[in-house]
């Protein structure tokens, strides 16, 4: 049994409460390490710390020295990429080869923002004003609070904690009380390549006891939180009673449309991914399928037969192809939206019950789940499930596909499948999401802005655009004039 404590200040330290509690194993349903349990005192500590050091050393090192230490942690997240892969299926269940990619591709948030850190550039603005000289600089906004989801935590990490780094922030972390061994094992590789201390902290615990103390915090100056709407919301609230800057990436009910003309193997094995990759444990699900009525029995057939075949077990072999669901009451959650999903007229077609075949070792499994003849009104086309569960709709012509795919509260990704150009671009350009796919789905790039319209969030992760969500710009204005100016009257 392992334990881990707070990572706060450069030291390991234990809870203030002295309080721990289990994290376990979601396909052995075995506890495997005791985490420490935070509190506003842990949280004060860290805050402190990440103050100091944000008014200190590391605002005293230059933007391409902070910028180096970025890219020294890629280089070492590249080392450790199998280490931290094997932790993450251990505490959240997600399958070995996603995570193995996953985790090495970490590495490219911190060196794509490592290379930023010494190009944030102001400007020199012409004045309107004889004599005055004004210019533009960008800021660090102090310390950062970074809230974490269970279902990619070190992932979700890295979209935070790279740009507000290189922008020259520091950061107190808190990540999700189901899934916090990766972050603080993470914690390990930033000891190592010798951040200054108190630039990051982890305080683990949950979300009232640990995540709104954060919030609520007087030295936090921003928080950048993933997680579901209801709690964005909360924080959201909470960080205005502050005047703060609050990022949000929020959850989805996307919409993967596809059209008579796609390429119809192509699109079957995307809607595939879109929602039974990562048991469908995704923001960016592609949970609500819509499929053009001439192909739809033929394609829902085909869909069937694929998510049929899918291979259900072991998270760690490399044969898996869907894993168990990572907690308890998520797993409650799903099973719930099943049994509204039937009671509300939609026919289950494939799955709709717990796996508990071969492999399955009493775990937490649920079955690739298709229900067809849904309507857009039903909750299971509304709401997020958060797991295996695909809800299909049949539609007419293009303007029905995106009608129905608009009308949803969540906008966070869209997918849409067809061979026609014309179509592509104005299907892409009608839906209100953050991000659209053509002819594929649930790619992400740290090249790439990612975030929600609508209640899927506010604020982007990767890409230019993250830093500026992590700065703020002052403009200075230097007088060379001589003659005394009339106060009474503005300059
Ligand atoms: P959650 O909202 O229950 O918890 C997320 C985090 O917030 C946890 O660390 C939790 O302890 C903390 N928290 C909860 N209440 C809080 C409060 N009042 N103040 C401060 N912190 C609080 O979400 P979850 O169940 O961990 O994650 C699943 C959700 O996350 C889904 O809705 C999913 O779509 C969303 N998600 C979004 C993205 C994205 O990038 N848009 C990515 C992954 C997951």
């Amino acid at each position: 049994m392992e334990t881990f404590n707070h990572y706060i200040n450069g030291t390991w330290e234990k809870p203030c409460s002295g309080k721990y509690f289990k994290t376990e194993n979601p396909y052995t349903c075995e506890v495997w390490a005791n985490v420490a349990q935070g509190n506003e005192k842990d949280v004060d500590k860290a805050v402190t710390a990440a103050k100091i050091a944000f008014e200190n050393d590391w605002s005293e090192l230059t933007a391409t020295d902070r910028g180096k230490k970025l890219v020294s942690l890629a280089s070492l997240i590249e080392k450790e990429s199998k280490r931290l892969a094997e932790i993450e299926v251990k505490d959240n269940g997600k399958l070995i080869a996603e995570m193995e990619a996953q985790t090495k591709y970490l590495a490219e948030w911190y060196r794509y923002y490592g290379g930023l850190a010494d190009k944030i550039e102001g400007s020199v603005l012409p004045s309107d004003k004889p004599g005055i000289f004004n210019y533009t600089k960008y800021e660090p906004l102090g310390v950062v609070g970074m809230i974490t989801a269970w279902n990619s935590p070190l992932l979700l990490l890295a979209w935070k904690l790279a740009p507000a780094l290189a922008a020259g922030n520091t950061a107190v972390i808190k990540p999700s009380e189901f899934t916090s061994a990766s972050t603080l094992e993470f914690m390990k590789l930033i000891e190592e390549v010798g951040f200054p201390k108190g630039v990051v902290n982890c305080v683990t615990g949950f979300g009232v006891e640990v995540g709104q103390p954060l919030v609520e915090h007087k030295d936090v100056a921003k928080i950048a939180f993933t997680g579901s709407d209801v709690s964005g919301q909360k924080i959201y609230e909470n960080a205005a009673k502050k005047i703060i800057p609050v990022s949000l990436e929020l959850g989805g009910k996307s919409p993967n449309i596809v059209f008579e003309d796609a390429d119809f193997d192509a699109a079957v094995m995307g809607v595939i991914s879109g929602i039974f990759a990562a048991t469908g444990q995704t923001c960016i699900a592609g949970s609500r399928l819509l499929v053009q009525k001439n192909i739809h029995d033929k394609f829902v057939e085909k869909l069937i037969k694929v998510a049929g075949d899918a291979k259900i077990g072991d998270p760690m072999s490399f044969n898996t192809h869907v894993g168990p669901v990572t907690t308890k009451p998520q797993f409650d959650k799903i099973m719930n939206y099943i049994e509204i999903a039937k009671t509300e007229g939609a026919e289950c077609v494939l799955g709709g019950k717990p796996y508990t075949g071969s492999g399955s070792k009493g775990s937490r499994f649920i079955e690739p789940t298709i229900f067809k003849n849904v309507s857009n009104e039903m909750r299971i086309a509304q709401e997020e499930v958060f797991g295996p569960v695909l809800s299909i709709i049949a539609f007419e012509d293009e303007k029905e596909a995106i009608d129905i795919g608009n009308d949803i509260i969540f906008g966070l990704a869209a997918g849409v499948w067809t061979n026609n150009i014309g179509r592509a671009l104005r299907v892409s350009d009608k839906l209100k999401a953050g991000t659209v796919w053509v002819n594929t789905y649930r790619a992400v790039s740290f090249m790439s802005p990612f975030g929600g319209y609508k209640r899927s969030g506010r604020g982007r992760e990767s890409g230019q655009e993250s830093i500026k969500e992590f700065l703020q710009v002052k403009s200075v204005w230097i007088s060379q004039n001589t003659s005394v100016a009339n106060p009474f009257i503005i300059r």
